[in-house]
Order: structure tokens, then sequence, then C-alpha cells
């Protein structure tokens, strides 16, 4: 026998069992960003290991450490996305959509991070993604939180906590980080390691230490609101205003500042206390300079992120009830020549309900195993088709999980009879 295989560090397998949370996830994203007039974007997996280089900034996690990037057969540099926002921006430029001024998307896909794996903290996970372009008042960031909000609300996830900030222009992030160099470089030898290498290349990234001794510096540091130019101090109240009159409690959270370099302006995140120390469900923020800083025309931005396994495990806190996808009907065969009358039966079956979930028994065995089989399943009826029966033209008809007497069908009149039973064709 060959040996196992085991599968890479930091990915997971969803099994059936666990997909009906998925689902669920999946199906209202899509029905919530309809609402909001969002249009869905698919992009590629794999992009130029530049494009997150050039956008994400050299001393962040991300690209100092987190990216599975490669030199192909082809000597191209490729590198699995980190992230969705930097090859949404690099598709909208390529296919020559910001011509058409404004627009909304989202897009839903795995993301690739060589992090060290915990629980809520993989090295291939999922996001949800929200973007918009060409929009530079508050109330498109007000949008975006609105969006996130009620995507929570149908997902009937309570106790979430939306933090915000301001990061003002890029000129009023420059001299922010001017004092905060010069202030933690007074705090030199107090600072952890990482904090001393931030210090050089990104001294912001301290902000978000976890480091205990590095966090009291922290709680003394400049806050980046005393440098905020007025027209981001207006947009952030402008923001503030919205989230007041639509009722989104919010927490304004002057350290925060986000792990990528594209963010100007606002900037957010969602959090909760029921996942230990992974946090943060969803996190975004404005990036105005991004689309020139990738070759575009320039056009402002803004977009958020969102972690499905996290929210998936939140789902599974709260709805342990979520049941994974059963077929309604078990067809058992049993026969010699059932076989092929039960697949054309099925078919039929098919072609008159396209919601029916129907099983057929494959393999043969005896009435006593396929019966346990249907059990098994999950389905509610077993529709019987044996010698006999098929000489006839007849099913059995048999209720797996309620009492109802055994009743005899004709083919003719199975599939309104299974109609009726399952309530099909009802919506
Ligand atoms: P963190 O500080 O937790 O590393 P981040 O700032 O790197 O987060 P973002 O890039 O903003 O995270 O990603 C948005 C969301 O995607 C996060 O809030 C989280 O829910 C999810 N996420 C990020 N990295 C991972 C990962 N490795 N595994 C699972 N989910 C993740
Ligand atoms: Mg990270």
């Amino acid at each position: 026998m060959g040996k196992i295989i085991e599968p890479l560090r930091g990915v997971h397998d969803v099994l059936p069992e666990k997909v009906a949370a998925w689902q669920l996830l999946e199906r209202i994203t899509r029905e919530v960003f309809a609402g909001y007039g969002y249009e869905e974007f698919r992009v590629p997996v794999i992009e130029q290991t530049q494009l997150f280089k050039r956008s994400i900034g050299d001393f962040t996690d991300i690209v100092e450490k987190e990216m599975f990037s490669f030199v192909d057969q082809g000597e191209d540099h490729i590198t699995l996305r980190p992230e969705a926002t930097a090859g949404i921006v690099r598709a909208m430029i390529s296919n020559g959509l910001l011509r058409e001024g404004r627009l909304r998307v989202w897009c839903m896909g795995p993301m690739f991070r060589r992090e060290r794996p915990q629980a809520g903290r993989y090295r291939q996970f999922h996001q949800i993604d929200a973007e918009a372009f060409g929009f530079e008042g508050p109330d498109i960031d007000a949008e975006m939180i609105l969006l996130s909000a009620r995507l929570f609300r149908r997902l009937g996830l309570t106790g979430l906590k939306l933090c915000l900030n301001s990061l003002g222009t890029p000129a009023a992030r420059a001299a922010y980080r001017d004092r905060l160099a010069a202030y933690f470089g007074t705090h030199e030898s107090s600072l952890d390691e990482d904090s001393k290498r931030r210090l050089q290349g990104n001294p912001l990234r301290i902000l978000d230490s976890k480091n205990a001794s590095t966090q009291r510096i922290v709680a003394g540091a400049p806050l980046l609101a005393d440098s905020l130019d007025a027209e981001s101090k207006a947009h952030f109240e402008g923001l503030c205003a919205h989230l007041r009159s639509a009722g989104i409690e919010y927490h304004v959270e002057p350290h925060l500042v986000r792990g990528l370099d594209y963010y100007t302006r606002t900037v957010f995140e969602w959090t909760t206390d029921a996942l230990g120390s992974q946090s943060t469900v969803c996190a975004g923020g404005r990036y105005d300079g991004l689309v020139a800083q990738l070759g575009g025309a320039a056009t402002p931005g803004i977009g958020w992120a969102m972690g499905q396994e996290r929210i998936v495990m939140l789902l599974e806190k709260q709805e342990p009830g979520l049941v994974r996808e059963q077929p309604q009907v078990y067809l058992v065969l049993v026969g010699e020549g059932t076989e092929a009358a039960g697949f054309k039966l099925a078919e039929q079956l098919r072609d008159a309900w396209p919601s029916l979930k129907l099983q057929i028994n494959l393999g043969g065995g005896s009435f006593k195993t396929q019966f346990k089989r249907a059990d098994k399943s999950g389905a509610q009826f077993a529709v019987v088709l044996g010698d006999d029966e098929r000489a006839r033209e007849v099913v059995a008809l048999k209720a797996l999980r309620r009492e109802m007497p055994q009743e005899e069908c004709a083919f003719s009149q199975i599939s309104e009879r299974l109609g009726v039973l399952l309530g099909l064709g009802i919506s």
C-alpha cells in the first residue's frame, strides 16, 4: 500500500457535513450584494508577484513573509493572491472598466498567506470582498459599512463591534509616520524585536503589536487624529454622521491603522469576542491612491474583506442546527431489469421537478440492504421498483420518517404524487 499523503499545513477540507454553513453564507452574501446593486466580479487566483509588492507595500506582513510566490517554467514571477483588492484594481485597469466612472463590485474566493496556522488563521482561507470605485464622498464609506452590517444581521450574527479611524491623506499619514518614528525612537530599548525592525520600515505597524511591554509604549504614542488635514476630518465626520443616522453603533479607535500600505482616510474593522485571539471578522478602508499607483487614471476606491472561515465558525456556534443537504427520495431497485427502468424513471422525475433531490441505489443489494441505505441517506421517501412492480408499471411508495401506509403508484402518477407529498413546485 502506498504511503498516505497528508494535506499541507494550514489548509483544510470542508467536509460535506460542514458545508451547510458555507452555503448559507454564500447564498445570503449574493442576496445582500444584489440588494445594494453590487455586481459579482471574478478575478484570477494567480497574478504577477509585482502586483502585490507594488500595492500592498514592501514593509507589510503579507509582502515581507506571507506570500506564496514562485517562478514558473517560463520564468514568470507568480504569487497566489493573498487578498483580492490588488487583483480587482488590476482587472479594472486591464479591462478599461474605470472609464465607466463609478463601479460597485464584490467577489468571493480563496486567498493564500503563509502564516503560522492556528484556529481562525490558515494558509488557504476564503474572503468575501467588496470594492467600489469612483466615489469620493463619505456616503460610499457608510454604504459599505451598512452593507456589511446587514450581512451580519441576515446571518443572525450578533455581538460584533465596529471600530473606525481615519488615516488622512498620504501627506498627513507621512507626517504622522515621522512623529511616530521619533516617539518610538526615544523608547527603542523597551520595544520588542519585531517592533524594533518595524521602526525603520513602517513604524505605523508598531501600533498593531500584541507585545505587552510594547503596548504600554503604544498607549502614550501620538495620535493620528492630531495630524489630520481638514478635508479628511470633514470626511470622517461625514461618515460618522451617516452611521449615526442609520443607527449603526461605532467606536473611534485612534490607533487602528490596518496592516496594508494602500489605505487612506477611512479604515474600519468588525471584531467579535467569540473567537479568541482571531477576533477580526471583516476589515477595510479607503484607498484613493491605489488605482494611480498601479498605473490607472486616478480614481478613488474603497473596499472591505471578510474572513469566511471566521464567519462560519460564528455561524456554527450560533446555529448548531444547520443540517447537511439530504435527498428527499431514495430509489430502491431490486431485480434484473429494474436498473435501466429505474434510471429512466429517475430522469423523468428530475425533468418534472428540477428542485427534487433524488438519490438512486447503485450497485444492487437486497431489499433489506437498500432500505438501510435509504434510511441512512436521510431521505423522506423510498420509491421501490422490483420485478413485480416493473411488470405492472407501478412503484411502491414508502414513507421513511412519518406515519403513512405504504402506497402503490402507477408510473404515470408518481411524479404528481411526489410533488404533493414533498410540496414541490410550491415556493
Ligand atoms: P490579521 O491582523 O488578523 O492578520 P489582516 O489585517 O492580515 O488580519 P486582512 O488582510 O484585513 O487581515 O483580511 C481581512 C479578513 O480576512 C480578516 O479580518 C480575517 O477575517 C480574514 N483573514 C485574514 N487572514 C486570514 C487567515 N490567514 N486565515 C483566515 N482568515 C484570515
Ligand atoms: Mg495578517
